[in-house]
């Protein structure tokens, strides 16, 4: 952290600022330049609020030199971390496409929309039983029973399956139904607590970027996760709030080679809630490919014209197996395969 005071600073406030460092466990190296006087301070910095600091008087501003996260940096630790989805691996070489409905709603639409992701050639498989829904009058999901109707039509075809968990009541159902990933949405990706508890568990966990979330606010939740012990994060591009109406939502696909940079975790990019419509699902897709993303989280189900939620945005099975064969030369001229 270096700690650069005003112009006129008298040796009192310098001598504070060195004596508040020492209290917090930091070493003060000051540096009086002929037009100012610069404090370096040494040792973790992480656990200091840059507004201690600022406070004080005498101070101008303060400039932190380490990232405010510590797990989750590529800084030390410079390999890509892969992710073992029950033998999936998520992160490596292999871009991985998970499909299916926005939401379970019956067991013939669940045995339908997992015929329809295995057929495709996915392996992963996903689809929310507790529904996050801006009315609360709008159909808020099967709850536990959608947890038990998902868990049976993707045992048919052997399919891993992510879900989404807005309340940590239903933690250990989650766990009892063996979900093998667990979804923490765009509303939640603030909700300290819950990180806390995912975070307590060893199971994958997808963190979805919140509708205005800075990247580094993002990671710091991803941090959170990652501090109870459960390092199995998977971060979701799914576009942040803009001014525009044209779509849902506007994909940040720079955030995509920004992340690769400063984290070592698995990215993901959900062009279905970016885009908001079926048609733009292809082209988002393989824009974030070809950025670098190691995976897609997709919205397909067996007949769109039918779903309970976001109807607009899911392509039909023949539309998600399309995709993947569109996505195969991408992902070659990327150095990766399918
Ligand atoms: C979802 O994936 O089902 C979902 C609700 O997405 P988001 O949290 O990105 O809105
Ligand atoms: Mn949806």
């Amino acid at each position: 952290m270096i700690i650069i005071m005003h112009s006129h600073v008298t040796d009192e406030e310098v001598h504070t600022v060195e004596q508040k460092l020492q209290s917090l466990g930091l070493e003060a190296n000051v540096s009086r330049g002929l037009e100012r006087t610069i404090i370096g301070a040494i040792g973790d910095e992480r656990k200091i609020h840059k507004k201690t600091l600022q406070a004080l008087p005498g101070v101008q501003d303060v400039i932190r030199v380490l990232k405010p996260y510590k797990i989750v940096a590529r800084e030390g630790h410079e390999a890509d971390t892969v992710i073992n989805i029950k033998g999936i691996p998520l992160g490596g070489q292999t871009i991985q496409v998970i499909g299916g409905p926005c939401s379970v709603e019956t067991q013939e639409q669940m045995d339908a929309a997992a015929h329809g992701v295995a057929h495709a050639g996915c392996r992963l498989m996903r689809g929310g039983a507790f529904k996050p829904r801006t009315s609360p009058y709008s159909f808020q999901g099967k709850g536990v029973e959608g947890l038990q109707i998902f868990r049976q039509a993707a045992d048919k075809f052997q399919l891993p399956i992510i879900t989404e968990l807005m309340d940590v009541r239903y933690l250990d159902d989650f766990l009892k139904y063996g979900v093998e990933v667990i979804q923490i949405g765009t509303r939640n990706m603030q909700n300290f607590d819950l990180l806390k508890e995912v975070g307590k568990t060893h199971t994958p966990v997808i963190l979805k970027r919140g509708l205005c979330a800075t990247i580094s606010e993002w990671l710091m939740s991803a941090e959170y996760i990652a501090a109870g012990g459960n390092h199995n994060i998977i971060l979701c591009e799914r576009g942040v709030r803009s001014f525009e109406k044209a779509y849902r939502n506007m994909l940040d696909v720079t955030a995509i080679p920004v992340l690769k940079k400063e984290t070592h975790l698995p990215v993901i990019v959900d062009p279905s809630h970016a885009a908001g419509k079926a048609w733009l699902v292809s082209t988002l897709s393989k824009a974030a490919i070809a950025a670098g993303a190691d995976g897609l989280l997709v919205e397909m189900h067996p007949h769109p014209c039918d779903a309970w939620c976001d109807a607009d945005q899911a392509l039909t099975p023949d539309e998600l197996k399309n995709l993947m064969g569109e996505l195969q030369g991408i992902a070659q001229a990327v150095g990766r395969s399918l």
